[in-house]
């Protein structure tokens, strides 16, 4: 049995009490006790990234002044040329770094647009081996890497079709995301007709595709400061989360470190969504996509937790918790994250 004391931010609604989180040594939540607590230290569920492109960790920061098409459009965007450029012990060893930073800062699972075929997925998954990260591979371009990894992860109607492995996905009971909406509106349809577990993006629906958001209630990922780098908008978060479930993620390691503390800052600076629903889409909204049972602290779930110095100097004082997580916190204020390993 563990437990870790303090700030809980419970239930649904994070919900600040003090007291504790009592984990059994099946790993679930068995109980969350108020009380007096013996520590200042505030305990929120862990993080789901729920869009990275982890296999562009090799291509850090590189691109400057380049257009999104002349960096990521398949088959020749720089990125891609990089990728194909990678050895395979280079790329594995970037990847392994960029999943041990996102652990270090309480994320616990990304859900990962793969390159590379069946050997992409393969990397990801063997980089992922010494990681306490759960690492699923959605790959990109063929129905083996699908087969191989946890589902398939398309580009956009734009670039393709895609119905066969939509289909191949569903009979094969594996999730099914593609990027929509990110630069124009002109792939919103062609993804929503291929009826995906989740979009990606959703920078520029029209009034017609917020009307089919909500009547498919299609989860969406939205990986706004991606968005700020690549400058094609900021996404209606508040039109998407009147809708739908709106989750959070951290999109390509290329432009932006895989860190949720700093997705959510600005998410919830430059949106008008609370601190509250923005937690939620860090942690709860990419869990259910994913179909984990975390992202919630109450008792039943998997627990997997990340607890925060509250006396750290940067949030030592604060009146608010939950704003204080989703708006000032960084990677420096984990002290610990609770897991199977831990259990
Ligand atoms: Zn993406």
């Amino acid at each position: 049995m563990t437990i870790v004391e303090g700030t809980i931010l419970r239930g649904h609604e994070f919900e600040p009490i003090e007291g504790r989180v009592v984990v059994g040594d099946d790993g679930r939540i068995e109980a969350v006790e108020e009380g007096k607590a013996r520590s200042d230290d505030i305990v929120i569920p862990a993080f789901v990234n729920a869009h990275t492109h982890v296999g562009d960790s090799i291509a850090k920061d590189v691109g400057e002044g380049m257009t999104l098409e002349e960096l990521v459009a398949p088959p020749d965007g720089l990125k891609h040329r990089l990728l194909r450029a990678a050895d395979r012990e280079e790329q594995v060893t970037a990847i392994r770094r960029s999943l041990a930073f996102a652990a270090a800062g309480g994320t616990a699972a990304v859900l990962d647009f793969r390159e590379g075929g069946v050997e992409g997925v393969e990397r990801l998954h063997e980089a992922a081996e010494s990681v306490p990260v759960k690492a699923l591979a959605l790959g990109r371009e063929t129905v083996a890497a699908m087969e191989a990894g946890e589902g398939f992860g398309a580009s956009s109607t734009n670039d393709g079709e895609f119905a066969s492995e939509r289909t191949a996905t569903r009979e094969a009971g594996k999730l099914f995301g593609i990027h929509a909406g990110e630069a124009d509106s002109s792939d919103l349809n062609g993804g929503l007709d291929l009826d995906p577990d989740f979009l990606v993006h959703v920078v520029h629906p029209e009034p017609v595709h917020l009307e089919r958001i909500a009547d498919s209630e299609v989860p969406v990922v939205v990986c706004p400061r991606s968005n700020l780098v690549t400058n094609v908008g900021v996404p209606p978060v508040r039109d998407l989360l009147d809708r739908t479930t709106v989750a959070l993620g951290t999109d390509n390691v290329m432009l932006n470190s895989p860190n949720m503390f700093r997705e959510m800052a600005i998410t919830a600076k430059l949106t008008d969504a609370s601190a509250r629903e923005v937690l939620g889409m860090a942690t709860r909204a990419g869990a259910e996509i994913a179909g984990l049972n975390w992202g919630v602290i109450e008792p039943g779930r998997e627990a997997r937790l990340v607890v925060l110095d509250g006396d750290s100097d940067n949030l030592a004082g604060t009146k608010n918790p939950v704003r204080a997580v989703v708006r000032r916190a960084g990677v420096a204020d984990v002290s610990e994250t609770i897991g199977p390993d831990q259990c």
